[in-house]
């Protein structure tokens, strides 16, 4: 059999699974809150065109309104000022061959349960590469935090010092960076920690990644249904011209374990 052959029938037999990663886009989901000098993140609008009436009596349609960056989302290397002058750095130019690729699922729900400014260190990289083996080039790594079962303002968890949330240090990124990773996605609003204004450099998942070429993920949910290793991830963003990031369906392929 072809690989391909062994995938489809794995897929009709059950033996590999389709586990969604996305979020429902709806006008309730939270989106990023900049400081109020900043442009701001538009959440999710629809507007019902015609529903089977005298606008369009045989038909149901809707306009959608909402920014690149709303909901489950991809982080293109020209949404950061580091990736600007990146190569095919806009979501319609990326390589395509980078949006179906190996996933590794870093578990740092118990860490982000205890603090909720949890950072990812390159220990725990480490420790997880001593369990499951090394992070294979072209990987992309998640961050698992369970911060995908919080609702409304909890979610975004804003204080008066700003949004208070898990995510990785500058050496952890560079330590992914390092690996060959092709991406990094958390299931927090963005790919960066809520304090991440404070680190050196600023932002260090937007400003590293994306300066490297690399992309992001976030607003992911059902990360507690993939293993450490062995799924992979499909995750293309929409073909927007010159775009700096899409929402998107993120979909993981697992084998059932017999
Ligand atoms: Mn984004």
């Amino acid at each position: 059999m072809t690989p391909l052959a062994t995938l489809t029938e794995a897929l009709a037999s059950g033996r590999v699974r389709v586990i969604d990663l996305t979020h429902t886009l709806d006008p309730d989901f939270p989106v990023i809150v900049l400081p109020a000098e900043f442009g701001q993140c538009a959440r999710f609008r629809m507007d019902e065109v015609s529903a089977y009436d005298h606008r369009g009596p045989a038909w149901k349609w809707h306009n959608l309104s909402m920014s690149e960056h709303t909901g489950t989302h991809f982080d293109a290397p020209i949404h950061w000022v580091t990736g600007r002058d990146v190569a095919k750095g806009s979501t319609d130019a990326i390589d395509p061959a980078a949006f179906v690729g190996p996933v590794c699922v870093i578990d740092c729900a118990q860490g982000a349960a205890e603090n909720e400014d949890f950072i990812l260190e390159p220990a725990h990289i480490a420790a997880w590469e001593a369990e499951h083996g090394p992070i294979p080039p072209g990987a992309w790594v998640l961050m698992r935090t369970d911060w995908s079962h919080r609702h409304g303002a909890a979610y975004l968890n804003l204080k008066d010092d700003g949004a208070h949330s898990p995510g990785p240090s500058p050496a952890a990124i560079r330590a992914l960076l390092a690996r060959g990773i092709t991406g990094f996605g958390t299931e927090c609003v963005g790919t960066d920690a809520g304090q991440a204004a404070h680190f050196d450099p600023p932002y260090p998942a937007h400003a590293l990644l994306h300066g490297a070429g690399k992309y992001g993920l976030q607003c992911l949910r059902n990360l507690d249904q993939l293993p450490p290793r062995g799924a992979v991830l499909i995750c293309p963003p929409l073909k927007i011209k010159g775009g700096t990031g899409s929402p998107l369906r993120v979909l993981a392929l697992v084998e059932e374990t017999p």
